[in-house]
């Protein structure tokens, strides 16, 4: 993994995927953990909810309960217990999710059943009702987000999460799934299973097919578009993996993106150049393809969500992205 890749955007975004989430931290406060690996980190304040020492840094806790959590020393931690019923709400909902268990309460948490019935996570039920943030983000896909989209011809899962029983009868009350669309090889974690539950239709680009996904229903081929009825778009974006595709929510103006692109912990639109697996180049050109769709929000597997006012303000996020890096690249050349 690459420091400056962590400096830049203040997290992991591909936190293990260099296999760094079987090992822990060699010290704190220099301190050896290797022992200890579950044990509070001393970076976290004292009271109920604590980090241990395997936060692969994947940032999910952060977004999801921005009042509780924050990043010290390239890992999670604690800065601030939750002090009212909404943000303890908030700081469970990350405890749930956190890919590696590595957020605890000192005591059993009592309301614990409770919190799991409030997944899956409505984003933002005025502006993009039906629009969910699954949770329960899975290590198999390095803490990647998955959501789930209610619509009336058939609901779609977007990426997976990992796979909880408790969830699926959430989905499920919802209407459960027709499809899951895959944006690419890295984030299907437990595909099988919710496709085997929810026997719902995988849908794959045939580039991003490896022998874990040979079963899956829908495997495209070419260059697209695709569409599913008249609300949703499948956009090819080669560059991060070779048939890594977006989804548009064409009525609702929301983008899927996948490993794609999404915003950094600063607020603005990146790409991770030093987590990409094809060409940095195809990966540019596919954000340029971007100016030429209509949305207002995007939601990423890695990296923080971005709501524009209009598309307007979307295309000159995307061109000062593409400014900068297409800069880079003729330096590079
Ligand atoms: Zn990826």
């Amino acid at each position: 993994m690459q420091s400056s890749a962590v400096g830049r955007y203040g997290f992991t975004p591909f936190a293990g995927s260099n296999g760094g989430r079987n090992s822990v931290p060699v010290k704190a406060s220099g301190v050896s953990v290797h022992h200890h690996p579950r044990r509070r980190r001393p970076e976290n304040v004292d009271g109920e909810f604590f980090v241990d020492h395997t936060c692969i840094d994947c940032d999910a806790c952060r977004w999801m309960a921005p009042q509780s959590f924050t990043r010290v020393g390239e890992q999670s931690a604690v800065f601030n217990q939750p002090s009212c019923g909404e943000e303890r709400l908030k700081a469970l909902q990350a405890l749930l999710s956190c890919p590696t268990a590595s957020i605890h309460t000192e005591k059993p948490p009592h309301d614990i059943l409770e919190v799991q019935k409030t997944f899956p996570l409505p984003i933002d039920e005025q502006r993009i009702p039906g629009v969910y943030h699954c949770g329960y983000h899975s290590k198999k896909s390095f803490g990647a987000a998955s959501y789930l989209i209610v619509h009336p011809d058939g609901n779609i899962l977007v990426d997976s999460p990992s796979y909880k029983e408790t969830l699926a009868k959430r989905i499920e009350m919802l209407g459960g799934a027709r499809y899951m669309f895959l944006t690419h090889k890295d984030d299907v974690a437990d595909h099988d299973r919710w496709a085997k539950r929810l026997n719902c239709e995988r849908i794959l680009h045939s580039e991003e097919v490896q022998s874990g996904t040979s079963a899956v229903e829908m495997q495209l081929q070419g260059e697209g578009p695709w569409s599913l009825g008249s609300d949703f778009e499948l956009i090819f974006t080669p560059g991060h993996t070779e048939g890594c595709m977006c989804l548009l929510y064409k009525p609702l103006k929301v983008l899927f993106s996948g490993d794609h692109f999404a915003n950094s912990r600063d607020n603005e639109l990146t790409i991770f150049e030093n987590y990409n697996w094809y060409s940095v180049p195809k990966q540019i050109e596919s954000v340029r393809k971007l100016l030429d769709y209509e949305f207002e929000w995007i939601l990423p597997g890695h990296g923080r969500r971005a709501k524009f006012r209009d598309t307007q303000e979307k295309d000159s996020a995307v061109k000062a992205l593409l400014t900068i890096k297409e800069k880079g690249l003729l330096q590079l050349a």
